[in-house]
């Protein structure tokens, strides 16, 4: 075989791997230019040691449409195949940890990492994860979509897309509206059902006690909404607070009702300035069910 022949036989090969861009579609863009793209337009900076990297697949293989996700879970990925998208852009990790680490799953040989690897390698999936920079962009996209959904943006901000000013409601009211928007099954409360305030706090996701004890201590915060906490941090927290007298409350919505509507706000941005191919906001769903 000469060797014109031979690199022509490999360029099909590497083609028919998706391993680098066909020629044949000035339409056609790997997962590393869309990416690049994004990055570009959020406008800041690329710091080292930001999550906001690939997390599986070929970079430079070519995108066939866009998943946008809170979570990159098995059935979201099984649903981006059907749906033909083979890039999935997700908020939250992908492998059980925020910095994507598998060293413990692939050492113990673990069963769900492996089904869940094996249906990524099936179908070429590329994986990137978008958490760091879509809140650091300004405005932060998850409370944007957030607020938006919670209806919020109609009420006086104290502190910008934190802390709004609501007419007076019972926290059995705003509990109730809370979970009929975000369609939530299993929403917890902590504090008095009739107490009727009007300061509300939002806290997406789970920063962690310290950023939500801050918010749910100050005199202009009566209840703090947010996604996800250590039961034995501020959940104590908040339940002292109530049996010590105070006027306070937590509506916990739980992670991914917390901050799913601001990637769908990402999905919406995503099509303004990628419109070559079809971007499709994927839900996860709530994992729990109560009996
Ligand atoms: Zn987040």
């Amino acid at each position: 075989m000469n060797i014109s022949l031979f690199l022509a036989s490999h360029f099909v090969l590497l083609l028919a791997f998706g391993m680098i861009p066909s020629p044949a579609n000035a339409q056609d863009l790997t997962a590393r230019e869309v990416i690049a793209r994004i990055q570009q337009k959020v406008g800041l900076d690329w710091q080292e040691g930001t999550v906001d990297t690939f997390k599986s697949g070929n970079p430079d293989a070519i995108v066939t449409g866009i998943a946008v996700t809170m979570m990159a879970t098995y059935d979201v990925l099984e649903r981006a195949v059907a749906d033909g998208h083979n890039l999935i852009i997700t908020h939250e990790p992908t492998f059980y940890g925020h910095y994507d680490q598998t060293g413990e799953l692939t050492e113990h040989n673990d069963p769900i990492y492996a089904a869940k690897a094996a249906l990524i390698d099936e179908h070429g999936l590329i994986i990137w994860r978008f958490h760091d920079y879509w809140h650091e962009r300004d405005p932060d996209g998850i409370r944007v979509g957030m607020i938006k959904k919670l209806g919020w943006d109609a009420f006086p901000e104290i502190l910008e897309g934190t802390i709004y000013k609501s007419p007076p409601t019972s926290i059995e009211k705003l509990a109730r509206d809370i979970k009929e928007r975000f369609d939530i099954g299993t929403m917890r409360v902590v504090g008095d059902p009739q107490l009727v305030v009007t300061n509300l706090a939002f806290a997406p996701g789970f920063p962690g006690f310290e950023p939500q004890r801050r918010l749910l201590a100050r005199d202009d915060v009566e209840v703090l909404v947010m996604g996800e906490a250590h039961e034995w941090e501020t959940i104590l927290y908040g339940a002292d607070a109530v049996a010590a007298g105070m006027n306070k409350a937590l509506i916990i919505m739980g992670h991914i009702p917390s901050e799913q509507a601001g990637m769908e706000e990402c999905a919406k941005w995503l099509r303004t300035f990628i419109p070559e191919m079809p971007i499709a906001f994927v839900p996860t769903p709530e994992p729990f069910w109560a009996p």
